[in-house]
């Protein structure tokens, strides 16, 4: 246990981050606040607070279009975090990087301009058991339009993905591979490198659905030689409502508009339209310009941590500590145990149900995650409805962790 501590605070001093969330320092239900939905959604630290209220306090403007001075210094915050952004997941350009309103409107714009074009009847799109459903949903959508086959590849007890499966689902009829490249439920850190690897060689593309994976792990789509990339800033310690779609510059440029009007034009006229360029093309309207700017103010505090595998190491510190404990506990299953996996940790108790548990430790002050965490099929290919998952951030604490498991300790020894 000391062993561990120190481990900890070698890499990180969290009750100094702790600090930086105002959030945190609150009681609920007359008990220190204990933070463990972090794969919901991370906190914010002050720095993009303060970013979001000094926009609107001191240079509101719409962006690209105005010449006047509000609207120029509006404009250069908001291309500054597509500058931040190009840096952070090292695509080759800023025009590979297009602003969404999260890692769900990424993936279906992808779906719906990537699929519009390139999938037709007969042609196979493969996805995982362990997906969200934002990454099956959309891809149900276009299949079930295009006349086109959506396939899955199995998850293993473990929560593994099945990638001798993998293989023998591939073809030559297959268009695109969509994988989460961690898992929001179990917490599985995907082998991605080789999905996309064995893809390619099958002529397929690959989005990587990359939610759960921006906070804890370096991404760099060169690297990975993803063809598209999505992410959310809210779960990054950014603002809700913002997201990213990283794409290959010439898939990009073959894709149509996901969406028309204003910002994506070159030229109008009642008779046709042509298209602005990248990454315009796919940003219709007016954008959500706060919260980019405030997203550029996220990611300096990441990078204000160190090194990514510093932070992992860290949150996995927290996942073993309380793994262990969690074992100990009678009844209780832990679901989802990979070998490489970021911080949460799923788990069912026999005789209690996972909303039940959710309640009676959120009266204690602790915010943990209940239901089916928006994988249903993954839920079904365990035989289960749901799980109590806990998820952890840079600003836990092995004493959140034990008296986390404590408390469950006393609802399971009361209750079951
Ligand atoms: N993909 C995964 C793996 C997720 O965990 C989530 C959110 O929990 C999403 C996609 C959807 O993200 P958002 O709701 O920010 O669009």
């Amino acid at each position: 246990m000391s062993q561990l501590t120190e481990h900890i605070d070698s890499f990180l001093n969290a009750e100094k981050v702790r600090q930086l969330f105002p959030v945190l320092g609150q009681k609920v239900n007359g008990k220190e606040l204990i933070y463990f939905d972090n794969a919901a959604t991370t906190q914010k630290p002050q720095n993009v607070i303060d970013a979001i209220s000094d926009y609107y306090a001191q240079y509101n403007a719409n962006i690209h279009r105005g010449l006047h001075s509000l609207a120029e210094k509006a404009t250069a915050a908001y291309e500054n975090t597509r500058k931040t952004i190009r840096e952070f997941i090292q695509a080759n350009e800023v025009e590979e990087v297009i602003f969404t309103s999260g890692t769900t409107e990424s993936i279906n714009l992808v779906a719906s301009a990537f699929g519009r074009k390139f999938i037709n009847p007969g042609d196979e799109v493969i996805i995982s058991e362990l997906e969200h459903h934002s990454n099956i949903v959309p891809w149900q959508m276009i299949c079930e339009e295009k006349g086109a086959d959506l396939k899955a590849i199995p998850v293993d007890e473990k929560g593994d993905l099945d990638i001798h499966a993998f293989r023998n689902l591939l073809s030559e009829n297959t268009k695109i591979v969509a994988i989460n490249h961690v898992s929001n439920s179990l917490g599985t850190i995907n082998p991605v490198k080789n999905i996309i690897e064995i893809a390619h060689q099958a002529g397929a593309v690959v989005l990587l659905d990359g939610a759960q994976a921006s906070a804890h792990i370096d991404i760099d789509v060169k690297d990975l030689n993803c063809d598209f990339y999505a992410f959310s800033a809210h779960k990054l310690f950014g603002p809700t409502g913002v997201g990213v779609l990283y794409g290959k510059r010439d898939l990009l440029e073959s894709m149509s508009p996901y969406q028309g009007g204003g910002e994506m034009i070159k030229e109008v006229s009642l008779e046709k339209t042509t298209y602005a360029d990248l990454p315009y093309k796919f940003e219709a309207g007016t954008p959500n310009i706060a919260d980019v700017v405030a997203f550029d103010e996220a990611i300096r505090f990441v990078k204000s941590l160190g090194k990514k595998e510093n932070i992992l190491g860290y949150e996995r510190s927290l996942l073993d500590f309380a793994t262990e404990l969690l074992k100990q506990i009678p009844g209780l299953k832990i679901i989802g145990e990979a070998n490489e996996k970021i911080g949460v940790v799923s788990f069912i108790v026999e005789g209690l149900h996972h909303f039940d548990i959710g309640m009676m430790l959120d009266a204690k002050g602790i915010a943990v995650r209940t239901g089916h965490h928006c994988t249903q099929p993954l839920m079904q290919s365990f035989g289960i409805d749901g799980t109590v998952r806990a998820s952890f951030s840079i600003y836990n604490t092995l004493d959140e962790v034990s008296i986390f498991v404590e408390s469950l300790k006393e609802i399971v020894e009361k209750w079951r």
